[in-house]
């Protein structure tokens, strides 16, 4: 008999395990999403390092139109007055099939919902509460309709309130006393950088990453600011009194509509009371955004996911687990020493640093150890 699997939530994580389900006949499944419609966000940049990429590729993400990703080949570092100070080769992670990409995030969302048939997503759907009853999961949801499968698999965002409803505990993601500020650039906006590149341009207490995604040359522009936004602060006041202080050109990068938003990351993962709950994404760990690996993390922990229980895993929850948090725990240690480094305040350490930067990143098997394992 077929397994019937629901997903709750139809962000990046969700999507990919959908996806993945739908190339085996030996699954059903749903996936159940709370708001009315996908959330696009519009315009906004995602990259994808090589290690999502090739999960991505088992459904045809190679064969996306060609005009609407980027596949930048060097990472250039600055320092807040445009300074460059070196850049690290992005090419030595590709292999032939996947490269290291970038895109937005609505292109990769379309993606991957146009993959999946028209009735696999149901909106407007909150759990509610679930049972275990002879070893299938029953959840009723807010509406009053309810559904009886073999696998829950929840994937709702860093905000996941359905681990709590799950777990009957508060779970909440915890301030990480930083705010995103982000917004969508033109080419004219861009001087003093190489705007083919990846450009990681690092100040005090702050840092900003800027790159294409696609081929008309839009481009993604993320500013990491580690101060708390106090409640009434435009973002223009925050930026004045932050990086434009460092330096004043940088407002040419700040023209457009700007979003911001704090900046939250897990406290620790947790394995469900349930054997056939699992969590995957954001829902499962959220990263601090300095390795960007959020997105290429949901989607390889859907994958394990999906490979575990296409191999008919006698411990799904146990093996998924073991292998997940131990890969959290690297990626979370590089996020965070990132975190330090693009933030040094201090000018003396801000030398050393991009002393040391400049030799790391030309030391081929440091930069194997550090980001190849990553990007396997
Ligand atoms: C500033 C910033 C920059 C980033 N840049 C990058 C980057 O360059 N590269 C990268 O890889 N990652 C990046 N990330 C992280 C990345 O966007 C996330 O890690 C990724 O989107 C997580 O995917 P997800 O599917 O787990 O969650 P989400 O994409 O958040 O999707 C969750 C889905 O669940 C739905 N939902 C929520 N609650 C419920 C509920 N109760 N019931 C049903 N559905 C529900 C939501 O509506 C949504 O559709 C960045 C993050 C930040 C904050």
């Amino acid at each position: 008999m077929k397994k019937k699997i629901a997903i709750i939530g139809s962000g990046i994580a969700g999507l990919t395990l959908a996806s993945l389900l739908q190339t085996n006949p030996n699954f059903e499944f749903v996936v159940y999403e709370k708001e009315d419609i996908l959330n696009l966000d519009e315009g906004f940049g995602v990259q994808l390092s090589v290690n999502s990429v090739s999960i991505l590729n088992k459904f045809g993400f190679h064969q996306l139109n060609k005009n609407e990703k980027y596949h930048p080949s060097k990472l250039d570092f600055y320092s807040i007055n445009y300074n460059k100070i070196c850049d690290l080769d992005l090419t030595t992670f590709n292999s032939e099939s996947a490269k290291y990409t970038t895109l937005k995030r609505s292109t990769l969302v379309k993606f991957l919902k146009e993959k999946l048939f028209s009735n696999s997503i149901m909106f407007g759907k909150k759990i509610n509460n679930i049972k275990q009853i002879n070893g299938k999961i029953n959840i009723s949801f807010i509406d009053g309709s309810s559904d009886k499968i073999d696998y829950l698999i929840v994937s709702d965002g860093v905000f996941s309130s359905t681990k709590s409803i799950i777990e009957k505990k508060v779970l909440k993601p915890i301030y990480s006393g930083a705010t995103a500020i982000r917004a969508q650039i033109k080419i004219t906006d861009i001087s003093n950088i190489n705007s083919n590149n990846i450009s990681l341009i690092m100040g005090s207490d702050a840092h900003l990453a800027l790159y294409p995604i696609n081929q008309k040359k839009e481009f993604n522009l993320v500013c990491i600011i580690r101060k708390k936004s106090e409640g009434n602060d435009s973002i223009k006041t925050i930026l004045e009194n932050t990086i434009l202080k460092e330096n004043k050109n940088l407002v040419n990068l700040f023209k457009g509509d700007l979003k911001l938003w704090p900046i939250y990351t897990s406290n620790k993962p947790i394995k469900s009371i349930y054997k056939n709950v699992l969590y995957i994404g954001d829902a499962f760990y959220t990263f601090l955004p300095t390795l960007a690996q959020g997105a290429s993390q949901a989607i390889e922990s859907a994958n394990e996911i999906f490979e575990l229980i296409s191999n008919n895993h006698l411990e799904i929850q146990s093996e998924y687990f073991k292998n997940r948090v131990e890969r959290t725990n690297l990626i979370n240690k590089r996020s965070k020493f990132n975190y330090f480094g693009f933030h040094i305040s201090n000018p003396l350490l801000k030398i050393l640093r991009n002393k040391l930067l400049k030799r790391l990143v030309k030391n081929k098997k440091f930069i194997q150890s550090y980001l190849g394992k990553i990007y396997k």
